[in-house]
């Protein structure tokens, strides 16, 4: 979609340091790590927020985890990672291109803020 960053680095219309990819799926490094690891994945369809996910698109929220268990096996994150996504504006969303966060390399606070 026009005018969204992922979608942008989706197209390589701009750089971002891309971890994994396959049809569905992207996975690049955050550019302002919260964590010594901290990924996004996202599907490579434009879907706003996680209240858009439908019939049509959930098999790629599917492909999307299981590209987050294979990053973090071949990262070897057994000893524990978070991954998150924030939706619409009270959780913080900030880019409206479903994304998940992991977050890893140190110990994790629950609840977050
Ligand atoms: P949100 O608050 O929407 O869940 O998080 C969006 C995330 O995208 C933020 O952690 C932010 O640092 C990251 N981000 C925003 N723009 C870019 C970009 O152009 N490149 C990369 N690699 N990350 C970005
Ligand atoms: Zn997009």
């Amino acid at each position: 979609m026009k005018d969204c960053i992922f979608c942008k680095i989706i197209n390589k219309e701009i750089p971002a340091d891309i971890v994994y990819e396959d049809g569905n799926v992207m996975a690049f490094k955050d550019v302002n790590p919260a964590t010594p690891i901290h990924l996004l994945f996202i599907p490579k369809k434009h879907i706003p927020t996680l209240m858009d996910v439908d019939g049509e698109n959930a098999h790629l929220m599917g492909d999307l985890h299981r590209a987050v268990a294979q990053v973090a096996r071949e990262m070897e994150l057994e000893s524990g990672f978070r991954l998150v996504s924030n939706c619409n504006k009270d959780a913080g969303q900030i880019v409206f291109h479903v994304h998940y966060h992991l977050l890893a390399g140190r110990p994790l606070q629950w609840p977050p803020g």
